[in-house]
């Protein structure tokens, strides 16, 4: 027998396939923790194609934080100034329902919120969708993907007619050119960032772009970094089509053929000549024209995006203007070719499959759109009109929901928003003020608990079998290699057994995860992400598998769009035609500076797992805020020194790192560290929650701060 489990890295959307095996099965040499206690053996899966046996140092070392510091029972307090008990489930499972039911009683439902996480498995994630939507009649459902990849959400949508990523991995291997906007790849994506690199340094006719205000490790290795002003992207891709246009590099064939819309992007992009882009990007003339001539020239190119992008009031604008570049220049539906979001969380994709944002439903489906809600609504078997068609609460929304008295039962799963969020201090406020916060989470303490009436203990990743999809569309089953500690659950088991004592037994009667997913696929049939075809049975046996793959398949389609037919009403795409807008929050003479945030190598988010673990501990010992030496100089800031950061809405303290990576006005602190691990030292106390419009992703990527050395 196998002594290996084959499951997914629960961290990034790269989804790694990785190989687990328990302590007490690889004898001789068992893996210890720094305190001697036995921990889980993982490798990379060389079987599974998206990382082909690679992994980065989260992955490496996860074993170590499976069983560290994890909440074993549900607990309960009044109020916060209570200390927990612990109860039973059944006495949780009473409590949550006789809150859900009170207010439905006083037709309060929509005061019923879930924030939930792209963690969960697409299993926990569908329960939850059909638990609020279908049952309970409200849209107030989203997660931590709102924060991550909203935008590249509402992007896809508007200039393809619906969500997904087009490209695949092996799309880093087949092309002549590189553009990576606003992520650090190196760091954030580490395994994609190996495959690129890899390849770019092989052939070298191969061009990489890195566009970052930072010069990050994915920037060393690039041709070219365009280290912009934080806020001009839109300028920069649209001085980019200017040039496409004047040099002639444009796909007129294409164009006709499969867009729309493109004369009202023309009109835009004619005021964008290179010395107004240059001057407004603070780069120069020529590397402005570079970059339009790697594009030009390269017979595949491909862009790939991650927060700097999304994490924006103009996210939606900004993804739309980088697809704009694909579709004048024909770089869509063809091998090496296409615009490609880096999703943060590891079953983001899933989140979306599923309807997991407040305004989705199943299948890539919109609770606006009428035939939409009414094909859900038939499927689980609801009455016409049970679906609201408003869209609900966004992680935001809910927030200030708290804050006007609107929430009344916040549940809150799998995720640590009182380090996540931005505008920190008002959060804090807020979940103070909450009446009622359930915490569903694997991990104790976290910040988030300090907030909750009642905690209840989750079981996670290796301890439960389900389904993830990574940010190259393919869905992997994911293998459980052992059991829940104590009473621990399964998130959907917890979100499916309220179902039942609220009345719903009918529909929440499931065995197992597998008649979850096989009931879920049914609502994909015949939609952009059809799954019909994929079961657990059917990825146990052939391993992961791109979607779609619809039911009959025999095989998978690794690229969408590749007969250049898009899922609008006429089949073009259409161009998006934007102006800059700039920051929400520029810098000002009282806050001079523009904060950037980001993550590091070896951390996961808010540290709920990788702060447990020892080696990433010594790789990344404390937080710090990137100044250059111009700055610094004038400021009479030295190296180590602590500096105080404020913005108009918080401070946090920081030792100062003086390096030339990051340009003259900027500053960069991680994102990492909440109240658990530092003093003063979280960058979302700086943040403000200004959004996009259209995708409601919070700016967290930019504000203007004041610095007072110390
Ligand atoms: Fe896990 Fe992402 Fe690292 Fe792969 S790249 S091992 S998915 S954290």
């Amino acid at each position: 027998m196998n002594e290996f489990t084959k499951t997914l890295c629960p961290y990034c959307g790269v989804g790694c396939g990785l190989e687990v095996s328990a302590p007490a099965q690889h004898g001789k040499a068992t893996n210890r923790d720094s305190d001697g206690t036995p921990t889980w053996r993982v490798r990379g899966d060389k079987s599974h194609p998206s990382s082909q046996g690679m992994v980065c140092v989260k992955g490496a070392t996860i074993g170590e934080s499976i069983n560290k510091n994890r909440l074993h029972y549900p607990m309960f307090r009044e109020s916060l100034h209570q200390d927990f008990r612990r109860i039973s489930w059944d006495e949780a499972f009473d409590i949550i329902t006789q809150r859900i039911q009170t207010l439905r009683l006083h037709e309060e439902t929509d005061s019923i919120c879930m924030y939930g996480s792209g963690q969960f498995q697409t299993e926990d994630y569908y329960i939850a969708q059909k638990l609020l939507k279908g049952c309970l009649g409200t849209n107030n459902f989203d997660a931590n993907s709102r924060l991550c990849m909203s935008s590249a959400v509402s992007g896809y949508i508007q200039s393809f007619g619906a969500d997904g990523p087009p490209c695949c991995y092996d799309d880093l291997e087949l092309t002549d050119c590189a553009f990576l906007i606003g992520t650090n790849t190196a760091e954030c994506h580490p395994i994609v960032f190996n495959r690129l690199a890899k390849y770019h340094k092989k052939n070298r006719h191969v061009k990489m772009v890195v566009v970052d205000p930072r010069r990050t490790p994915t920037a060393e290795v690039a041709d070219l970094h365009l280290a912009i002003r934080p806020g001009t992207d839109i300028d920069l891709f649209n001085g980019i089509a200017y040039l496409l246009m004047k040099w002639n590099y444009i796909d007129t064939a294409f164009m006709d053929d499969c867009t729309s819309n493109f004369p009202a992007y023309a009109e835009v992009i004619r005021h964008y000549s290179p010395d107004v882009v240059a001057r407004q990007c603070g780069i120069s003339i020529q590397d402005l024209e570079t970059a339009a001539k790697y594009w030009g020239k390269a017979k595949s190119v491909l862009s790939m995006w991650s927060m700097g992008v999304n994490q924006s009031s103009e996210g939606t604008a900004k993804v739309r203007t980088i697809i704009n570049l694909h579709l004048m220049t024909g770089q869509i539906g063809k091998p090496g070719a296409g615009p490609f979001s880096l999703t943060g969380q590891p079953n983001a994709m899933g989140g979306r499959e599923a309807g997991g944002l407040s305004h989705l439903l199943p299948g890539y489906r919109l609770i606006k759109n009428d035939q939409h809600r009414a094909e859900v609504e038939d499927f689980w078997g609801v009455e016409r009109g049970k679906i609201s068609p408003v869209p609900g609460l966004t992680a935001w929304d809910m927030i200030t929901g708290l804050e006007s008295d609107h929430v009344k039962l916040l549940w809150i799963a799998a995720t640590n928003p009182a380090v996540s969020m931005p505008d920190l201090e008002r959060t804090k406020k807020a979940l103070l003020k909450s009446p009622f916060t359930i915490y569903q989470d694997a991990y104790y303490p976290t910040e988030t608990a300090a907030y909750a009436h009642l905690l209840l203990p989750a079981a996670q990743w290796g301890e439960k079998t389900g389904i993830m999809t990574n940010s190259e569309r393919r869905v992997t089953l994911c293998q459980s290699f052992h059991q829940p500690p104590r009473e621990a659950k399964v998130d959907w088991e917890i979100f499916a057994e309220v179902g039942r004592r609220l009345g719903f037994a009918d529909k929440f009667a499931f065995n197992n995860s597998a008649e979850v997913y096989a009931e879920f696929v049914q609502l994909t049939r015949q939609r952009p992400c059809d799954m019909s075809g994929l079961s657990h049975e059917f990825l146990a046996a052939q391993g992961p598998t791109h979607w779609p793959y619809s039911q009959g398949s025999s095989s998978e389609t690794k690229r969408l769009y590749t007969n250049l037919r898009f899922h609008t009403s006429d089949g073009r795409a259409k161009f998006g035609a934007f102006y800059s807008q700039g920051l929400a929050e520029p810098p000002d003479p009282d806050y001079p500076f523009v904060l950037t945030t980001g993550r590091l190598y070896g951390h996961w988010h808010t540290q709920t797992r990788t702060g447990r673990i020892d080696k990433i501990r010594q790789m990344h010992p404390e937080p710090f805020m990137e100044i250059h030496p111009r700055d610094a100089a004038k400021l009479n800031i030295i190296d180590h020194q602590l500096v105080e950061v404020r913005s108009r809405r918080g401070l946090g303290k920081f030792p100062a790192k003086i390096t030339k990576a990051i340009s003259p006005g900027t500053v960069f602190v991680p994102m990492h560290w909440g109240a658990l691990w530092a003093d003063n030292a979280e960058a979302n106390a700086l943040t403000h929650p200004q959004s996009c419009p259209d995708s409601l992703q919070p700016e967290l990527k930019a504000c203007a701060v004041q610095l007072i050395p110390i």
